[in-house]
């Protein structure tokens, strides 16, 4: 069957395809297939920098945010095509902008061009997350302290970093949270942070890297909407002995070779075996700190497990029995304990 024919009314052209009585070619002419308000508005925190977007305060670039805000206020006609939108800003006083629009599209092969012209509103808001942390609200603390023992060079500045690494990356992620406060007290430091659930995953991350024990307590401090609110105290306390320090109860003198959240593995320096410890099982040894008791020595001369090594103290020779007949290298390390000599096993690490 053959199809019918029709005529523009414009240019009296025979078509396939009216569209308002027109054909393509005059239908594109037309114009007007895009409309935009005269003025937008976009709320920006002056804090952080921010960008609210539907209810939601993201990390954008403010450009970006009015490209973004001006596609989404713009409706375009759906009988063209529409290939690209260009935007071009021009700064026009502190918190407003010019936008010319640019866009482009087709119809039947023919071509659509548009210009558009608005301007934006920067509105300066801060964000709840910026006025919570004015305010230094805060749900938790995460306190770091050490058993019977200082911290070691560097160790709570890694701890830091990592808590405030971990912070910054969910904040980045749109978690709403950030330190509010740090404390240095007596006993280590304090972090006030945000959020709870946060503060409480990260206290028991820190404890899987730098070990040690949690010890959690809740404070009442208000209602909100009839519900009680607790602020919670996570209390960190690093165990007094680290991976290769050395160990003593009794007559028992361990090294530790390898240490985790759940416990150690230490090497028996009189026998060289190895054993597996939970942290409750050590908590009432002594500590020989591997900076004050490992030390390392050189071997002078060795028969079978018989060895002679010098003294790093007095230059002198001094006789050890190790408990497997074994190489060593020139060197050695050694615990001197109570004027005996224990070597560590040189496999281990
Ligand atoms: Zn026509
Ligand atoms: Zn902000």
């Amino acid at each position: 069957m053959k199809r019918s024919k029709a005529f523009c009314v414009n240019c009296g052209r025979e078509t396939d395809r009216l569209i308002d009585g027109l054909c393509a070619k005059c239908y594109s002419e037309k114009g007007g297939f895009s409309q935009i308000d005269g003025r937008l508005r976009i709320e920006m925190c002056p804090v952080c920098g921010f960008i609210k977007h539907r209810g939601k305060w993201i990390e954008e670039d403010l450009y970006e945010g009015m490209r973004r805000l001006i596609i989404e206020n713009t409706s375009f006609s759906p009988q063209i095509t529409w290939r690209r939108v260009d935007v071009d800003f021009r700064r026009k006083g502190k918190t407003l902008y010019d936008a010319a629009i640019k866009i482009e599209g087709e119809i039947d092969g023919n071509k659509v061009e548009e210009n558009l012209y608005t301007e934006i509103l920067v509105e300066k808001t801060v964000c709840p997350r910026c006025s919570r942390k004015a305010g230094k609200y805060y749900e938790a603390i995460i306190q770091i302290r050490t058993d019977e023992r200082g911290f070691d060079k560097g160790e709570m500045e890694s701890i830091e970093k990592y808590l405030t690494e971990s912070v910054n990356r969910l904040g980045k992620e749109g978690r709403d949270v950030f330190i509010a406060d740090r404390k240095e007290t007596r006993g280590g430091v304090d972090f006030y942070i945000s959020d709870k659930r946060v503060a409480h995953s990260l206290v028991y991350q820190i404890r899987d890297r730098f070990g040690g024990e949690i010890k959690t307590s809740a404070k009442l401090f208000g209602m909100k909407d009839g519900v009680k609110q607790y602020r919670m105290t996570y209390l960190l306390r690093l165990h007094k002995y680290r991976k290769h320090d050395v160990i003593v109860k009794d007559e028992k003198i361990f090294y530790i070779k390898w240490f985790s959240s759940s416990g150690v593995k230490a090497v028996d320096l009189k026998s060289w075996k190895e054993y597996s410890f939970r942290h409750k099982e050590i908590v009432d040894f002594n500590v020989l700190r591997k900076e004050d008791f490992v030390r390392e020595a050189v071997v002078v001369s060795k028969r079978g497990k018989e060895i002679q090594i010098l003294d790093p103290d007095t230059y002198r020779t001094v006789d050890a029995v190790i408990p497997a007949e074994i190489e060593l290298d020139k060197t050695v390390k050694i615990v001197k304990y109570r004027d005996e000599i224990f070597l560590i096993p040189p496999s281990i690490e």
